[in-house]
């Protein structure tokens, strides 16, 4: 007989998933109810108002896919790139080469714009892009690029966008509840996040919002969607104001209870207090790994709080470290991806894993560890920087 999976408590400290409040797993064991029963309808129209304040936008398009992060990024591809188009598409990290991808698989052409990772998205650069291909109708990137731990100047690539008439494409998987993040303020078109990160929730779900721009833009295609599933006009069928819903698929009833938890716990701490919560547990972070002698990988003011680069000391062991962290510590800290893969962790500090309690947990467990392999590591300094970091704030995480 096969037994029961019972996982070990750890904390979540990678890049995603982050732990999950108790509040939102207590919501996930509810009693199943139906889809299309009137309670689940006006929870959905519930979910739709959170998520529109979450984004701050009055789009009417705004959902969550039945899905991953990865679909809310496909559902923003397949639904606005149509064969032949030109779509601008920046990479300072892992994910822009994902859009990459799904430029091309929509039979369209990919211009890209390059940054180094670890560095954020040029604007310069983009508005050269634009001057050499005035036939762009979109262009792409990532706000808050998980894979280094940066942040993009999302107002200013937004405006570009529009500028030249072209739509925008933002991945905010990682900036949802973690930093500000203000749709309708930008003029960002097509805006897709992900659960597990700084709402979180449990992984699965991709909250998405379409400006009337791009409503417009799909209302207009003379292809129909490649993808049956991610196409916007049937998910609209089931998700659209009115009051008769078609099938369209089954919604993950008890996922969505979670979604609705998470997206209430961010309106009753409210989105500044949230973004004010992950900075202090940030500079708390930074304080004492600094202390400890560890350097971070990216300058101070393109850092994302909700996601920490350190650069792994010379000599030490990255998969050693990581492996006794989690075995003795039950803690899970991320590995570096792509060109920083072996050279720096990452360290998520999201949504109800921004703790205080969090923080100091990374650094006592980081500073035992670390010294056993090899690393010169100052010892003993680490906690008192954090906690003089914090200060005399008297705010409670
Ligand atoms: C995690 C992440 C994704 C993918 O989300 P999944 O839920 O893993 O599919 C996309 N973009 C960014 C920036 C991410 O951090």
């Amino acid at each position: 007989m096969t037994a029961s999976f019972y996982p070990p408590q750890r904390t979540l400290m990678g890049p995603g998933p982050s732990d999950v409040s108790p509040r939102v797993l207590g919501a996930l064991g509810r009693p199943t109810i139906g889809h299309l029963d009137p309670l689940f309808v006006q929870l959905m129209d519930e979910i739709k108002g959170l998520l529109q304040f979450a984004f701050q936008t009055r789009n009417e398009l705004t959902l969550p896919i039945s899905a991953p992060g990865s679909a809310g990024m496909e559902a923003c591809f397949v639904n606005l790139v149509s064969p032949g188009d030109t779509v601008i598409v920046c990479q300072n990290g892992v994910f822009g080469g994902r859009m990459k991808e799904n430029v091309q698989r929509c039979g369209a052409t990919a211009i890209m714009v390059e940054d180094s990772w670890g560095s954020p998205v040029s604007v310069d650069k983009v508005q050269a892009a634009f001057a050499a291909h005035p036939e762009a109708s979109l262009l792409a990137f990532v706000h808050a690029e998980t894979s280094t731990g940066v942040r993009s100047d999302a107002a200013a690539l937004c405006a570009l966008a529009a500028e030249h008439d072209a739509l925008s494409i933002v991945d905010t998987v990682t900036s949802l509840g973690g930093i500000e993040l203000l749709v309708d303020t930008w003029g960002a078109d097509a805006v897709y996040s992900g659960t597990q990160k700084c709402l979180s929730c449990i992984p699965g779900i991709s909250p998405v919002t379409f400006s009337p721009r791009a409503v417009q833009r799909i209302a207009s295609r003379d292809q129909p969607v490649q993808s049956w599933f991610l196409d916007m006009q049937l998910i609209m069928g089931y998700w659209g104001g009115s009051t008769k819903r078609a099938y369209h698929h089954t919604a993950p009833v008890n996922n969505l209870y979670a979604l609705h938890e998470s997206l209430v716990m961010l309106e009753e701490e409210g989105l500044a207090q949230a973004q004010q919560r992950h900075r202090r547990n940030h500079n708390a972070l930074v304080a004492g790994l600094e202390a400890m002698g560890l350097g971070m990988a990216v300058a101070a003011e393109h850092r994302l709080p909700q996601l920490n680069s350190v650069i792994i000391p010379e000599g030490v062991d990255d998969a050693a470290v990581r492996g006794a962290l989690l075995q003795e510590f039950d803690l899970e800290i991320g590995a570096g991806l792509g060109a920083l893969a072996g050279k720096t962790w990452r360290i998520g500090l999201m949504g109800f894993g921004s703790s205080e309690r969090n923080v100091i947990r990374c650094l006592t467990a980081l500073e035992a560890v670390l010294g056993r392999y090899g690393a010169s590591i100052n010892t003993g300094a680490a906690l008192a920087a954090a906690q003089a970091s914090y200060g005399d704030a008297t705010s409670v995480d």
